[in-house]
């Protein structure tokens, strides 16, 4: 492709670079997969409360709709620009295509760090992104949901938002919202639980292992990271290490994630948590995290965590990937030389998107499901997917991959358009 071409996704070139000799791609298959269908860029004007006005830059892509109306998170995040939820967004494309699902990928993203703003002010701020992207959303049309820095209360004023717009009861405009305003039930922890229940599944497969007595770290301890922590530590794994935007806890012997889970729900920094159980544990920054040898390392934060300057420093088996895109595609190639098993993150976290796609299919028919069937039907989904990908010895990525990317050609070949 040529590099002066400006509405490529970079990213999306280097993560199908791994098919080369998997599965050749025509120039226009390779021109499809890497550019984004629809690219919103638009500013949202919030009042503070201080009564001035303030402007934030905020990105919708919607990156391929061969298989459906597209879906993906609404992250919030200083540090968010196009490219990264361009990369997101064409991962998404990749996720749902995998897991079967009627969707294809899209991701927003505002430009905001939202510690810095007033409640008041965070919901002026999501109601200006559904207003901003009106009329392009919609339950047949782009379906957002939670990710960094945004939660069920921010889906709830999106519907809300969305609904004041258009006039009619729409729940399943938006997924992730709070269960009393058309959320599923188990959509809160649906994203750990997935990717804990493929752990469970490949370690067994792969090493004919059981999770309980396996050394755990974790990167990042909100929705993905915490709920991780909690169901690997009942399900008997001893997790070692953890880590917020503040810093990390590491003990040998397992932390005490219930204690550290409470403090951190009632708003607690994981570095400013004091409590007699973590007398023995140690403070460690996020770098040495990851350098930590456990059994599995789970990274739970942002992308572009491994890279190649500590991929050679990874002590951990296996990778099982809850964040998106944390480990680059130089790193992802070192580390399959090194011996170490990667689950890939469109495997590893479609959790979240396989129960947000629940909760939509209950909020067009009219459905509850109880949490029991939302997990056992999570449980079938995940492990059949991971089950028709795997291969003895083979990267991962590359099966899951060439899985998704063959499903999306085939829609958009039936399409003809
Ligand atoms: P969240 O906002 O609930 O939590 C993010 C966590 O990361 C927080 O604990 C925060 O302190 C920590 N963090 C932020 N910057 C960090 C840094 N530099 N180093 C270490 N930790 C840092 O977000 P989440 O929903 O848990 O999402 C985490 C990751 O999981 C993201 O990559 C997201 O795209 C991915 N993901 C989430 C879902 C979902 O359903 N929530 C689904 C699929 C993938």
């Amino acid at each position: 492709m040529n590099s002066k071409d400006k509405t490529a996704c970079t990213h999306a070139e280097e993560y199908l670079a791994l098919l080369d000799g998997e599965l050749p791609l025509s120039p226009e298959e390779t021109f499809l997969l890497t550019h984004p269908a629809c690219v919103y860029i638009f500013t949202i004007p919030v009042r503070m409360d201080s009564g001035k006005i303030k402007r934030f830059n905020a990105y919708r892509v919607q990156y391929n709709d061969a298989l459906g109306p597209t879906k993906g998170g609404i992250r919030f995040h200083p540090d968010i620009d196009l490219e990264e939820v361009s990369t997101l967004a064409f991962l998404m494309s990749l996720k749902t295509s995998l897991s079967g699902l009627p969707f294809g990928g899209a991701k927003g993203g505002v430009e905001v760090d939202p510690k810095m703003l007033s409640i008041w002010e965070l919901e002026r701020l999501s109601r200006g992104f559904v207003r901003g992207l009106y009329p392009n959303l919609g339950p047949q049309k782009d379906i957002p949901a939670p990710d960094v820095y945004t939660n069920p209360q921010i889906m709830a004023w999106m519907r809300d938002e969305y609904e004041k717009l258009s006039g009619v009861s729409a729940p399943a405009v938006i997924t992730g919202k709070p269960l009393m305003f058309g959320g599923s039930r188990g959509r809160d922890v649906a994203t750990a639980l997935g990717g804990v229940y493929i752990l469970e599944y490949l370690l067994q497969r792969r090493n004919k292992l059981q999770l309980p007595h396996r050394t755990v770290a974790i990167q990042g301890f909100g929705n993905a990271g915490l709920n991780a922590a909690d169901i690997l530590s009942e399900k008997g794994c001893k997790i070692i290490a953890v880590s917020d935007s503040s810093g990390g806890l590491f003990e040998k012997e397992g932390l005490p994630i219930h204690v550290l889970a409470q403090a951190k729900k009632s708003g607690t920094a994981l570095a400013d948590i004091s409590h007699g159980s973590l007398r023995s544990a140690q403070k460690i920054s996020n770098e040495e995290l990851l350098e930590i040898p456990c059994d599995v390392l789970i990274p739970a934060a942002l992308g572009g965590q491994i890279t190649i300057e500590n991929a050679p420093r990874i002590k951990a088996q296996i990778i099982l990937e809850l964040a998106n895109a944390p480990i680059t595609a130089e790193a992802d190639a070192l580390l399959y030389k090194n011996g170490v098993y990667v689950i890939p993150d469109i495997l590893a976290n479609a959790g979240g998107v396989i129960v947000s796609y629940f909760e939509w299919v209950q909020n067009l028919y009219g459905y509850r499901w109880t949490t029991e069937e939302v997990f056992q039907k999570l449980k079938r989904q995940t492990t059949d997917v991971a089950d028709s990908i795997y291969v003895t010895d083979k990267n991962l990525r590359v099966c899951a991959y060439a899985k998704s990317v063959k499903n999306i050609l085939e829609a958009s070949h039936i399409r003809g358009g």
